[in-house]
């Protein structure tokens, strides 16, 4: 029993200990990612199952890996929600892909901290070398540069911050609160961005009357003539503007807005235009949905999450920025005890946003990048709206069905419909529908509102995900929308 962190002996797991539970480690994460469907995706599990059978309290003695690895297979395999389920469908549906999954273990074994150039030289460098290799292959121009956060939101939120920093009203310096001296702020956006840019108001202060959410079109774009009008009523009313935020793929429906127009405000009014991307974003390597981003070049700042579709395990979210100094002048503040010799002759990382730590998280976009390829990349995202475009013919040819969205990229958003049938049974039946698709193990999807209307959401991202699965989803939704109504 002792020699399994006991104190008869001190330090590290042994070598040979190590290897063979790597060996164990890594024959489950193989027949898991060769077979995930085994599990059903989205588990029968209750609120409080897995923690009720947990003890109350840590371990007081060591116990032996195998005896670890048992009860990750006996408790948290089977209650757990399976992303890597090419059933998976929900959301954005995400894939950590194998060489990610290998640079992960890599990344931890070496634990790098990269605070610092000193701390971490190659992620330091790796960091920007692969930010730079992403920018060219979505097509962005050279002027862009940033930095690798945990999530969108994180990315966002350090954005908006250089952009009131932007206002010249020396914030960083003297804070909001207590000051005659600084008007109200404002941050645009559609009713369909994402909910991080009011996580993001909230955390600067400016508060959630800080956001004005702007109306969009049909097609659920933000309505630049109303965008206008709004900056125009609001400076009338002495409210500052200070930054738009444009989406390329809103979350609910993958929306686009036109940011090209957008920027064009921009530029006129002196505001910040920061692209959300974060879904979008990855599709840009696809040379045909180049239009889509048309004027995503004149932002200031763009966010892509490559957790969420370019196969990088999670987290993984880039920013980008035309001047990537501005942010530095925003958040940096160097102690003494982080002072190095190489000065200002190198970057380091924690200038460039809120938190010191920063994990190596360029290891595993690289790995990816270079196993997949250009290549590989652009033909797996291809596949991924080829098949959105197949499942949405598919609705839009059978009568009893509707799209409520245009799909511009891998994500299908529609109800069940059928002829005769009121908005209120309507909604009930999908909302009967999508409970029966989640209970068969199958599939998993979620729903939104596109405008009030309760809809399904099928979001294919998923690297395993193939015609068959997606043929599959849609036979379950005829057959048990039948049995609903
Ligand atoms: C998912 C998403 C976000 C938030 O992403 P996180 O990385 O989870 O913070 C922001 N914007 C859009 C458009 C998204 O789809």
């Amino acid at each position: 029993m002792d020699g399994h962190g006991g104190t008869a002996m001190l330090g590290e797991m042994g070598e040979q200990e190590f290897r063979e539970a790597g060996v164990a480690v890594v024959d489950r994460i193989a027949a898991y990612l060769s077979h995930p469907e085994r599990w059903a995706v989205l588990p029968r599990t209750q609120p409080g199952d897995v923690a009720s059978r947990l003890p109350a309290s840590a371990p007081d003695a060591g116990e032996p890996m195998d005896r670890i690895l048992d009860d990750f297979d006996r408790l948290i395999l089977p209650n757990t929600t399976h992303w890597n389920h090419p059933g998976f469908f929900a959301y954005f549906s995400i894939t950590g892909s194998a060489p990610g999954i290998l640079a992960e273990s890599l990344i931890a074994a070496l634990n790098v901290n990269a605070m610092l150039w000193r701390t971490g030289p190659a992620a330091t460098e790796l960091e920007q070398v692969t930010l730079g290799w992403v920018r060219d292959l979505v097509g962005l121009p050279p002027e862009f540069d940033g930095h690798i956060n945990d999530t969108a939101s994180s990315s966002t939120l350090v954005a908006l911050a250089t952009a009131r920093e932007a206002t010249g009203l020396r914030i960083r310096e003297e804070g909001l609160a207590g000051r005659s001296d600084v008007p109200r702020m404002r941050i645009y956006c559609s009713e369909e961005a994402h909910s991080s840019v009011d996580k993001a108001v909230l955390t600067l202060g400016l508060g959630l009357q800080g956001v004005r959410r702007v109306a969009t079109d049909a097609e659920l774009r933000l309505d630049v003539a109303a965008l206008d009008r709004a900056i125009a009523e609001d400076r009338a009313a002495g409210i500052l503007p200070i930054a738009v935020v444009a989406t390329v793929g809103t979350t609910s429906t993958t929306s686009v807005d036109p940011v090209a127009r957008i920027a064009q405000t921009c530029r006129r009014e002196g505001l910040w235009l920061h692209v959300d991307a974060a879904y979008g974003g990855a599709a840009a390597l696809v040379p045909e949905l180049r239009p889509l981003y048309a004027g995503w070049e004149l932002a200031d700042s763009i966010v892509m999450n490559p957790h969420k579709w370019l196969f990088v395990p999670i987290d993984c979210s880039l920013l980008w920025l035309r001047d990537p100094e501005r942010l530095k002048r925003a958040f940096s503040l160097v102690p003494e005890y982080l002072l190095t010799p190489e000065g200002a002759s190198v970057r380091n990382l924690m200038d460039y946003g809120v938190q010191l730590g920063r994990r190596f998280r360029a290891l595993k976009l690289w790995f990816v990048l270079r196993y997949y390829g250009r290549a590989g990349l652009e033909a797996r995202l291809r596949e991924h709206i080829r098949l959105a475009a197949l499942f949405a013919g598919w609705v839009d040819a059978h009568p009893d069905f509707e799209r409520l969205a245009p799909t511009p990229f891998s994500t299908v958003v529609f109800r069940y419909r059928p002829a005769g049938l009121e908005e209120a049974p309507a909604e009930a039946a999908n909302v009967l529908l999508l409970q029966q698709l989640n209970n068969t193990g199958e599939v998993f999807l979620s729903h939104t509102r596109v405008k009030g209307t309760y809809a399904l959401r099928l979001a294919i991202g998923n690297i395993r995900t193939t015609e068959a699965h997606v043929a599959r989803a849609w036979a379950l939704v005829q057959q048990l929308s039948k049995q609903g109504g």
